[in-house]
């Protein structure tokens, strides 16, 4: 009998090696399961809903994480966190801030987005928010006078970052008062999205009050996302975008439908025209915002629901990347 080849210990280790690195290649590729419903994280945020949906792969851990950016997001920027950044500056105290932190880098985008739509976007509408009862009490019409007062705060030239020597910033709102609920919720997507990112993960879905965000695929062999918007009357189911988003962008609607106080058995808005003062009702039911991150969308939408269809569409020009969709009641 043939005494049996040995085999040399190079070509063990080679062999070893090229199995190991298919098994890998077949686990990348094999693990989207077709017969698995995607799995979606969701749990109460910024006083609204959290979802995380994590495609093909287990986001349990990474789930914690994204909770954490969210939790860290509203103590800095939320009215309804006492000892919050905001509600500091509202109550006329000077805070010092990093340039990267939550507050700078919202109150950037805010201040700037005021700028360009000439005020229908004010991150100091918290006075008019109060007037028309959305903080609490009865909520009521308010009188000419009581308008007029709350209208005689609100104005975003007010606030200042003033950079110091160590290079950080120290921020007033000199006698405004901040809300930025308009923008904030869309932060925190971007916020998670990088964080996530950062660990690489790279097929997801986040979504904080209808700000959404998507990354990857959200399935084997297709690269685009179909998203819904609701309508918002409620009565038809809800109908897609007019493209699907691609790997990055961002979504979010902002609407009459979603928050409104009734006054009167008349429903109003919780987006105020900072120029009137009074809830915006100009025959939209809801404006829809595609863009490259889920601050910009957010901030967008909202603008664009105050502008209306028409001076909407003029400022969206020259904003790469952004697409609207505007909805009747
Ligand atoms: P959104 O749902 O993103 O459109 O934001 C609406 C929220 O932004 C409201 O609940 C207010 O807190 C705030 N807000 C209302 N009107 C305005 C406005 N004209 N500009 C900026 N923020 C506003
Ligand atoms: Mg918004």
């Amino acid at each position: 009998m043939d005494k049996p080849k040995s085999i040399p210990i190079g070509f063990f280790l080679a062999a070893v090696l090229m199995v190991g690195l298919g098994l890998a290649v077949l686990t990348r590729h094999g693990r989207w399961d077709p017969t698995e419903r995607p799995r979606t994280f969701s749990w109460p945020a910024l006083g609204t809903v959290a979802e995380f949906s994590p495609r093909g792969w287990d986001g349990a851990a990474a789930r914690d994480g994204v909770a954490a950016v969210f939790r860290e997001v509203e103590t800095n920027l939320s009215v309804f966190v006492a000892e919050s950044a905001v509600s500091r500056l509202n109550r006329g105290e000077t805070v010092r801030v990093a340039t990267n932190s939550p507050l700078a880098e919202v109150l950037c985008l805010a201040l700037k987005t005021a700028e360009a739509s000439g005020g229908a976007f004010d991150p100091t509408v918290n006075p008019l928010m109060r007037a028309w009862g959305f903080r609490g009490g009865t909520p009521s019409v308010p009188s000419p006078t009581a308008l007029s007062n709350a209208l005689g705060r609100v104005g975003w030239r007010q606030i200042t970052l003033v950079p110091d020597a160590n290079g950080m910033l120290r921020v007033s709102a000199g006698g405004a008062e901040l809300d930025l609920g308009a923008i904030a919720k869309g932060y925190a997507v971007d916020r998670a999205y990088d964080a996530l990112v950062a660990n690489g993960h790279t097929d997801f879905l986040l979504n904080l009050g209808g700000n959404i965000r998507v990354r990857g695929s959200p399935e084997r062999g297709r690269a685009d996302w179909n998203v819904a918007v609701r309508d918002p009357s409620g009565r038809h189911p809800p109908s897609p975008l007019p493209r699907p988003l691609k790997n990055g962008e961002a979504v979010a609607t902002s609407g009459s439908y979603e928050r409104f106080v009734e006054i009167d058995g008349r429903r109003y808005s919780h987006i105020i025209d900072p120029r009137t003062g009074v809830p915006v009702d100009n025959g939209l039911g809801s404006v829809t915002v595609i863009a490259p991150s889920a601050m910009l969308a957010d901030a967008y939408s909202t603008t664009l629901f105050v502008l209306g269809r028409k001076a909407g569409l003029s400022f969206l020009k020259g904003r790469p990347g952004c697409t609207a969709v505007f909805c009747e009641p």
